[in-house]
């Protein structure tokens, strides 16, 4: 079965084609700039990459675009876009709602664009993905898998804020996660390779260190509690936000200090961070400034290891115990140097790193614990379009 992977946003649409179940990706690629006269689209298959410049001025236009190419005599991948039989959107906020993923009926549209006030810079455009995406691929079952599902296994003592109930009764307001497709993938496949060694798998802690970071600590495969809450904004430091901050940093802002509302909202999500920290936002640059001498990248990159640890203690604490811990997106993956900062002195809880191993880099698992380390410590590449594929996999072959 052919699978289309679809993650829409504003501007852009990515893609992967995915054959179902081998889980070969047999397309993918990007669109950028949708709306203007010189959008980007790139396309992928194997070793071979093309790209083109042109007017793509919707969604409707660059999803053609995609189909074009994928069927195109020279380079294309299919002959028909019939063959094309289920195609799999990745949705931000499924709110409450959703706890699994949906085939698309009208009432999940009709849910998904309710739940824009909750997520109104992704869902919206998620939408536009789906409508869409019915008009061209009209043959195909349209499936969403939403970020914030995974979350839902959570006990209401971790997803409810200590603020007056009837705001989270009457409101919906309360943490819902995100990243999901993410920790769910890496958790996974964490629990398939312990287990194959005889280890146990019942207490995670995975990492999702991207431009956006969370952690999700998981008993039994379920999560039971995560660093990002009602937005993608509390929780660990990111690339431009701040992560956890006392509300009356807020207030003092806006009080004392004249900027309004919206204003703190973009300091503390797009000005924040590493970026306010050190004025750069790539942890590439970071890092090389830091080896450098640059005091404030030290600090920076010694705040963000700090942050992940008083986590990773939390939810030891929760969990009553760590069978292991994985890291996993751009900076987890890549990043020897905050994996160290983030491991070092964390025998207490059973960790401990082999440097030689964490220095090494490996497309697929790589543990980088020490043979006697009570807790294991993976890294894990992220796949969350292979995820969606699974998933849209499993409800239309049922
Ligand atoms: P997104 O959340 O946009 O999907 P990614 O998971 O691709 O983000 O992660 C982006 C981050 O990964 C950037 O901060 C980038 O600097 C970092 N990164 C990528 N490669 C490396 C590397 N080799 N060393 C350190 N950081 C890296």
């Amino acid at each position: 079965m052919k699978i289309l992977v679809i993650n829409s946003g504003s501007s852009t649409i990515k893609y992967q084609l995915i054959e179902m179940p081998n889980q070969a990706v047999i397309a993918k690629g990007l669109i950028e700039r949708i709306g203007s006269k010189e959008a980007k689209i790139t396309f992928q298959k194997g070793d071979f990459k093309t790209h083109k410049v042109l007017d793509i001025p919707d969604h409707q236009t660059g999803l053609a675009q995609i189909n074009q190419l994928l069927m195109d005599d020279q380079i294309g991948v299919i002959a028909n876009k019939d063959d094309i039989e289920v195609v799999g959107h990745r949705v931000v906020h499924g709110g409450k709602s959703f706890s699994k993923t949906a085939k698309v009926t009208q009432n999940v549209k009709e849910a998904i664009k309710s739940l824009s006030a909750l997520a109104p810079l992704h869902n919206p455009h998620n939408l536009k993905g789906i409508e869409v995406a019915e008009n061209v691929f009209t043959k195909a079952q349209q499936v969403v898998v939403f970020d914030t599902a995974f979350f839902q296994s959570m006990p209401q003592k971790a997803y409810q804020y200590a603020i007056p109930k009837h705001l989270m009764e009457e409101h919906d307001i309360r943490a819902y996660g995100f990243h999901g497709t993410s920790h769910k993938y890496v958790s996974e496949k964490a629990k398939t390779f312990l287990e194959a060694k005889n280890g146990s798998a019942s207490k995670l802690i995975t990492i999702h260190l991207g431009n956006g970071c969370s952690i999700t600590a998981l008993k039994d495969g379920l999560a039971i509690d995560h660093s990002l809450g009602f937005g993608p904004a509390n929780g660990l430091i990111m690339g431009t936000r701040a992560g956890d901050i006392d509300q009356s940093v807020i207030f003092y802002l806006i009080n004392q200090l004249g900027y309004s509302a919206d204003e703190v909202n973009e300091l503390l999500l797009k000005e924040s961070g590493m970026l306010g920290l050190t004025g750069h936002n790539d942890m590439r640059d970071i890092q090389k400034k830091a080896e450098e001498g640059d005091k404030n990248c030290q600090l920076a990159l010694d705040m963000n290891a700090y942050r992940i640890k008083k986590y990773i203690g939390a939810y030891a604490a929760a969990l009553n115990g760590l069978d292991a811990i994985v890291f996993t997106a751009g900076i987890g993956e890549n990043s020897a140097l905050l994996r160290e900062l983030v491991c070092k002195d964390m025998d207490v809880l059973g960790l401990e790193l082999d440097t030689t191993k964490n220095g090494k880099h490996s497309a697929e698992i790589n543990e980088i614990s020490t043979a006697h380390s009570k807790a294991k410590i993976l890294v894990i590449p992220t796949n969350e379009e292979l995820e969606i594929a699974k998933q849209a996999f499993e409800i239309t072959s049922k």
